[in-house]
């Protein structure tokens, strides 16, 4: 058998039913085929791309549809085969959720701030269904893992957009170790020397704090099983290189004032073990005052839970302690992902409440990296309620237009620009012919042609567009022709209607 389809379903194995397996198998085979002689920009074959994608969703445990989808997820965007081939072959929820992925790509990079706010606005629309998002983090890290070796100016691209955008949304659905990741590997290209200066840091922290971590963990050991407690593992957790280095930076840059770059974490059974272990380490060392962090009993926004203390250990080190739940560790690693594995066997997939929670998180980010653009102004009064009924769509450039759900192509042609409204004579939506009259989609691709000759707006249009703007527009050209009389009378029977 193919190797990289042998290393894709050992990671499944043991997981997946076989039934799930053989689906694998299949998308496998389908992707090669659709993908054979394409090669990426690094050389390789491209195939290596959409296994590597589909294997870090394995990682992350999430459900067979998703690694099945991730396999799939650059078919349609880069190979002859559609949306509809996808759709016949594995069924539309895989289709759809590729649909999602790829049309997340339809963004184009116009400078950094545009190219958030457009990402931004579609990370909001896509929210309808977000196993879209783990599919494109998923396609994002193997990206960065495969960046040597392609030109530096797109390593840069896709390193500060993973930076800026990618990892804080991970960071608000609570996916620490997706974070992690991203920010750790888009670090050393954006900062090449700082991501340097960490590394060594961390090295020589390492080298100095394990053999005495080693002896500490002993020391825990017998003082757990003397209170009645068997801790499911006790290992030390090096902190993450980017997170290190923003603490890093609010300290001075003086390693000696940071604490946590090298943990314990101590997992043991059940919430009462947890403060059951506090107690037992404050009997043994002194806590650091002020370090004692219950984040069980008042998690983090994003929901991350666990005790942290700080403690002087034997001979005057500083050791950070966090103490948790095999459940909270799940959660604080992989965030909403950790629900669905662990509601499985059959049972329906209920994500609605970390869902919402997840758009207002969503909502607060944008809110967040708004302050650092003038887009802010246009964003604050929006609640959620709102993007609910807005659906977001494409100009052929990779601009976001956001519209009322039902909006028509001339409402779009209007929202781009008054006289592309005036003179639209037709419009195609995702390369296809569509009437003027029809209500466009969430992440359509909206392309206006438009006739210099046309002398103005067409009356019937009042019946089927849904914004003020372009209603208003075409009643404003309409008065100023031949028609005005007659638009009147419509008007005036319209409401007496
Ligand atoms: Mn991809």
């Amino acid at each position: 058998m193919d190797e990289l389809l042998q290393s894709l379903l050992s990671a499944v194995t043991g997981t997946f039913s076989s039934a799930d397996i053989q689906l694998v198998e299949r998308a496998y085979n389908f992707a090669f085929k659709a993908h054979t002689n394409q090669t990426r920009l690094n050389g390789m074959p491209f195939i290596t791309h959409s296994v590597g994608t589909a294997e870090l969703l394995a990682q992350w445990k999430l459900p067979p549809l998703l690694v099945v989808a991730g396999l799939l997820h650059d078919v349609p965007e880069d190979t002859p085969l559609t949306i509809s081939d996808i759709e016949k072959e594995f069924g539309k929820e895989i289709a759809n959720i590729v649909e999602g992925e790829t049309k997340l790509d339809h963004l184009k990079y116009q400078g950094v701030e545009r190219y958030a706010e457009n990402l931004r606005k579609m990370f909001l629309a896509i929210a309808s269904d977000i196993r879209v998002i783990f599919v494109k983090f998923a396609d994002r890290i193997h990206n960065l893992q495969t960046l040597e070796g392609i030109p530096e100016y797109k390593q840069q691209r896709i390193a500060l957009e993973s930076l800026e955008i990618y990892a804080p949304i991970a960071n608000r659905l609570g996916m620490g170790a997706i974070r992690g990741e991203l920010e750790d590997l888009s670090f050393k290209y954006v900062h090449p020397a700082e991501y340097a200066w960490v590394t060594s840091l961390v090295q020589d922290r390492l080298k100095y704090k394990e053999g005495y971590l080693e002896t500490i963990k002993t020391i825990i050991e017998k003082d757990l099983k003397q209170g009645g407690i068997i801790p499911i593992s006790i290992h030390g957790r090096t902190k993450h290189l980017y997170s290190l280095y923003k603490k890093l930076l609010e300290k001075d840059r003086d390693i000696s004032k940071v604490y946590d770059i090298v943990a314990e974490r101590i997992i043991v059974p059940t919430v009462q073990d947890c403060y059951a272990t506090l107690g037992i380490l404050h009997q043994r060392w002194k806590p650091l005052k002020g370090r004692i962090k219950d984040y069980i009993a008042q998690p983090k926004p994003n929901g991350y839970q666990s005790i942290h203390t700080t403690i002087f250990c034997d001979d005057g080190e500083i050791v950070e302690f966090q103490i948790r739940t095999p459940q909270m560790h799940e959660e604080a690693e992989y965030g909403i992902a950790a629900h669905w594995f662990y509601v499985d066997k059959g049972k329906k997939i209920v994500v609605m409440d970390h869902h919402l929670s997840w758009l207002k998180d969503l909502v607060k980010i944008q809110k967040n990296i708004n302050d650092r653009t003038k887009f802010l102004e246009a964003l604050e009064s929006l609640k959620i309620d709102f993007f609910n009924n807005r659906i977001f769509v494409f100009t052929p450039n990779g601009d976001v237009i956001d519209l009322p759900e039902g909006a028509t192509p001339v409402d779009f042609a209007y929202a781009i620009h008054t006289e592309i409204g005036n003179h639209c004579t037709s419009a195609r939506v995702n390369d296809k012919m569509t009437q003027l009259n029809v209500p466009l989609q969430s992440g359509d691709v909206v392309k206006i042609t438009t006739d210099k000759n046309r002398k103005g707006p067409s009356p019937d249009w009042l019946d089927s567009v849904k914004t003020n703007h372009a209603r208003a527009k075409i009643k404003e050209a309409v008065k100023k022709t031949k028609f005005s009389g007659w638009l009147r009378e419509l008007v005036h029977h319209r409401k007496s209607n």
